[in-house]
């Protein structure tokens, strides 16, 4: 039987449980305990720390790339890409102000698309590059891209025809990241309790009984459920989708020039120098099917291509070693708008955030605490 003390302290009933301790778990928590002080909030998370996207992930705190941006355009109309801009950047914005460009290791360096030369990519971008920009002046209020030809040679890359430069974006640490949202969080008052799965929910008029895979049980009047491209466990019947995104990243290469964060092949793939040397993600194109999954492994096929592009555009002519690979899990749907949404009187869900969670995370988190106190 639990002492007074574990019953009291460990195992009471929360008024809410987040699951899921990435980027909006943690803030939907700080949040809700911030409007209501007196609750008791508790983050339980599978992993002994965050074990997401959101710490797998290449740190880029961007807003899209001229590329992807267009071809948002022509998808779904210039109101909805211009919509998402604005929540991306506002969310950046907020995220910075939140917890301050020194403890996320924001580095204002700029942000690049590099196009290949003879590129229909780039030539689609050249003929509407005025345009584009027009239209982002309203939430920006200046200029975003301009083209920057010369980074070429400045950068030390091959087999590039164009670039465009924005000054706006930048790389983040994503470890020092998460790791300040959950000091500030538990600073706070959430507690969070590592280690935890949650296998099944089920909801009763009074509460939300939650099934945890070592066999216990926890309950909580309100639950938010923010488990990302893990969320089909719980929910099976959702419209999201995993999507495994695999990373490299060398040793340090002396003399690296590189500096700031690359978009590659309409977004496929994506660089950013780190510590002296080359963080390479991308390639799931190559493989869209074997993609589709939460395995945390990597593939011959995809590292290959990685860092076959390392040794063609990125560091031609450079011997580099690398040090490490890795794969993270993002949740993806038809559209690239997250679901937030109340699953049910007791239940709200955050989940599938795509590839822009760095920068609509904490906006996502809002909406939900919204939806919780609601
Ligand atoms: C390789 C890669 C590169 C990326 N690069 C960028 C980038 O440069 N910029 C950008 O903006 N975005 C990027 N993203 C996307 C971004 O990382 C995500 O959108 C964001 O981190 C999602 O945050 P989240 O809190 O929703 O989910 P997550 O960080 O995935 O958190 C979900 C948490 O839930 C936990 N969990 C899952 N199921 C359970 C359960 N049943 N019980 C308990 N805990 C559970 C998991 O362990 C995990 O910690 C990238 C993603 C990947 C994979």
């Amino acid at each position: 039987m639990d002492s007074v003390w574990e019953a009291d302290r460990t195992h009471a009933k929360a008024d809410l449980v987040v699951i899921g301790a990435g980027i909006v778990g943690l803030f939907t928590a700080l949040f809700h305990k911030r409007r209501y002080p007196a609750q008791r909030v508790v983050v339980v998370e599978r992993g002994a720390f965050p074990s997401g996207a959101s710490v797998k992930n290449a740190g880029f705190a961007c807003f899209g790339s001229p590329s992807e941006l267009l071809a948002d355009l022509d998808k779904e109309g210039a109101d909805a890409m211009l919509a998402r801009v604005e929540e991306r950047w506002r969310g950046l914005l907020e995220l910075r102000r939140e917890l301050g460009d020194e403890p996320i290791g924001f580095e204002p360096t700029g942000g690049y698309e590099i196009f290949q030369p003879h590129n229909e990519g780039y030539t689609a971008v050249a003929d509407r590059f005025n345009a584009l920009n027009d239209s982002l002046r309203p939430i920006f209020g200046e200029p975003v891209f301009t083209w920057d030809d010369e980074a070429i040679a400045r950068f030390g890359l091959a087999g590039v025809g164009h670039v465009v430069r924005t000054h706006l974006e930048g790389p983040v640490d994503s470890g020092r990241l998460m790791d300040s949202l959950l000091r500030k969080a538990m600073a706070q008052g959430v507690h969070f309790r590592p280690l935890t799965s949650v296998v099944r929910l089920t909801e009763e008029p009074a509460a939300v009984t939650l099934a945890l895979a070592d066999g216990g049980t926890m309950k909580a009047a309100m639950v938010a459920v923010c488990t990302n491209g893990y969320v089909l466990d719980l929910f099976p019947d959702l419209p999201v989708e995993p999507a495994r995104g695999q990373v490299l990243k060398t040793a340090p290469v002396p003399g690296l020039r590189l500096r700031g964060t690359f978009h590659y092949d309409q977004g496929f793939y994506y660089f950013r120098d780190h510590q002296g040397g080359v963080l390479l993600g991308g390639g799931r194109n190559l493989d869209p099917v074997g993609e589709r999954t939460t395995e945390p492994s990597t593939t011959p096929m995809i590292q290959n291509a990685l860092e076959e592009l390392l040794r063609t555009v990125i560091l031609p002519g450079r011997s580099f070693t690398v040090e490490r690979r890795w794969s993270g899990i993002m949740g993806m749907g038809r559209t690239k708008a997250p679901i937030v949404e109340r699953r049910s009187p007791r239940i709200v869900l955050a989940v599938r955030l795509g590839g822009m969670g760095v920068a609509i995370g904490i906006r996502v988190a809002r909406q939900a605490a919204q939806l919780i106190a609601q």
